[in-house]
C-alpha cells in the first residue's frame, strides 16, 4: 500500500486516519496542520517518518518549532502544498474549509490518490478539481461515508438515480417555529456521528446534505434531479442507488468514519478495519422524506448545484459566515439559511475556471455574506 500524507492531521479526519495508519501499519511520510498550538513533537515522535507542514503558526512559534523539530518542519500554505504533492503517496486531504483546494489540486496533479475529505474541493471548486484529475492522472476517492458508499455502489450495477442518506441531525421532527431559540450546544450534539464543529451546526441545518448533494453532482455526473435526499435517522444505510428497473441497492454498516477512511486507501482491497463488527439483527431502520420547509438548506443547495458557476461556492462560502456568526452567538439558528439565500441572491455569478478564481470569487461572498450579516 502507498505511504501516506495526512492534511489536517490534528482534526477528526486526520485523527481517525492516523489510527487507521496505525491499524494498517502504514509509512505516514507527511503531515500538515493549521497551527502551531498543539502538541506537534510529540505527533512526530509517533510517525518517525513524516516531515511536518504547519500552514499558519505566529513568529514566535515558527522559532519554537524550527528549534525543536528542526529540518523535519516547514510553514505557510505553500508548505502544505508542497507536502499534498509527494510522489506516490496516498494524500488525505482532512482539511476543513476552501483553503483545502489547493491541496487537492497539487494531489492530482502530482498523480496521487487523493481520499479526500475536504468537501470545498469539491462544491467551490468542482471544476478545477475535475481538470486536475484529468491533467495529473490522478485517483480520486471520497471519504465522505454517503460518497464512500455512492462510490462503492455505482461500480457494482448500472445506477440510474443517486439517494444519499440524512440523519436529520439533532432538530430533526421539529417544526421551524421550534428551532427559534436553538443555541450552539444543541446544535452541536449530533445523535450518530463524531465530527467536526462546523460539520455538526452543518448537520443541524441540513446543509451538510444540501453540499453532499453538490458533491455527488460533481463526483458521480448525475443531474441534479437524478439525486434525492431520504432522512434516515439510524445512519446504518450510508446511501442507496437505484436501478432502471426500480431496485434500490444500499450500503450498509457502523456509523464509525474509520470505515469509509481505510476503504479510500486500500480500494480496492478490502480489509478489517480498527471497528467492533456489525450486525443488522435487531436493528430498525426507518426512512422518511425532508422536511423541506423546515430545512430551507437543502432546496437551496439544489438551486445552488443548478446554477453552476460560483453558485455552489456561494453557498458554501455564505454558510461558513453564517455558522460562525451563529457559533458566537451573533446569528439565530434560522438566521443562517437566511443569509444563504440573500448572499446567493445577491452575488454577480460567474464560471470559474482556476483555483485563483475559485479563492477570489470566495473572498468576495464571504464579504457579501458579512455585509448581508449585519443590515
Ligand atoms: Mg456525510
Amino acid at each position: 500500500m502507498n505511504p501516506i500524507v495526512v492534511l489536517g492531521a490534528t482534526g477528526s479526519i486526520g485523527r481517525q486516519t492516523l489510527d487507521v495508519a496505525r491499524h494498517l501499519e502504514l509509512d505516514v511520510v507527511g503531515l500538515a496542520v493549521n497551527s502551531g498550538r498543539s502538541n506537534l513533537s510529540e505527533l512526530l515522535e509517533k510517525w518517525p517518518n513524516a516531515t511536518l507542514a504547519v500552514a499558519g503558526a505566529s513568529s514566535e512559534e515558527r522559532e519554537a518549532l524550527s528549534k525543536d523539530l528542526g529540518s523535519r518542519v516547514s510553514f505557510g500554505a505553500e508548505s502544505v502544498v508542497e507536502i499534498a504533492a509527494t510522489k506516490g503517496a496516498t494524500v488525505v486531504n482532512g482539511v476543513v474549509g476552501s483553503v483545502g483546494l489547493g491541496s487537492s489540486v497539487a494531489a492530482l496533479e502530482a498523480g496521487n490518490r487523493l481520499a479526500l475529505a475536504n468537501k470545498e474541493s469539491l462544491v467551490a471548486g468542482g471544476n478545477v478539481v475535475k481538470k486536475a484529475l484529468k491533467k495529473g492522472g490522478g485517483e480520486l476517492v471520497p471519504i465522505d461515508s454517503e460518497h464512500s458508499a455512492l462510490f462503492q455502489l455505482t461500480k457494482m450495477c448500472d445506477a440510474q438515480r443517486l439517494v444519499l442518506t440524512a440523519s436529520g441531525g439533532p432538530f430533526r421532527g421539529r417544526s421551524r417555529q421550534e428551532m427559534e431559540n436553538v443555541t450552539p450546544e444543541q446544535a452541536l450534539a449530533h445523535p450518530t456521528w463524531r465530527m467536526g464543529k462546523r460539520i455538526s451546526v452543518d448537520s443541524a441545518t441540513m446543509v451538510n446534505k444540501g453540499l453532499e448533494v453538490i458533491e455527488a453532482n460533481v463526483l458521480f455526473g448525475f443531474g441534479f434531479d437524478d439525486i434525492d435526499v431520504v432522512v434516515h435517522p439510524q445512519s446504518i444505510v450510508h446511501s442507496m442507488v437505484v436501478t432502471a428497473d426500480g431496485a434500490f441497492f444500499a450500503h450498509m454498516g457502523i456509523t464509525d468514519m474509520r470505515v469509509p477512511i481505510q476503504y479510500a486507501l486500500t480500494y480496492p482491497d478490502r480489509l478489517l478495519p480498527p471497528v467492533p463488527a456489525f450486525s443488522p439483527a435487531g436493528l430498525t431502520l426507518t426512512f422518511e422524506k425532508p422536511e423541506r420547509e423546515a430545512f430551507p438548506a437543502l432546496d437551496l443547495a439544489y438551486r445552488a448545484g443548478e446554477m453552476g458557476g460560483t453558485g455552489p461556492l456561494v453557498y458554501n462560502a455564505a454558510d461558513e459566515v453564517a455558522v460562525l456568526a451563529f457559533l458566537e452567538g451573533r446569528l439565530s439558528f434560522l438566521g443562517i439559511p437566511k443569509v444563504i439565500e440573500r448572499t446567493l441572491g445577491r452575488f454577480e455569478h460567474r464560471a470559474v475556471e482556476s483555483t485563483d478564481e475559485v479563492w477570489e470569487a470566495d473572498r468576495e461572498a464571504r464579504r457579501l455574506a458579512s455585509a448581508l450579516l449585519k443590515s
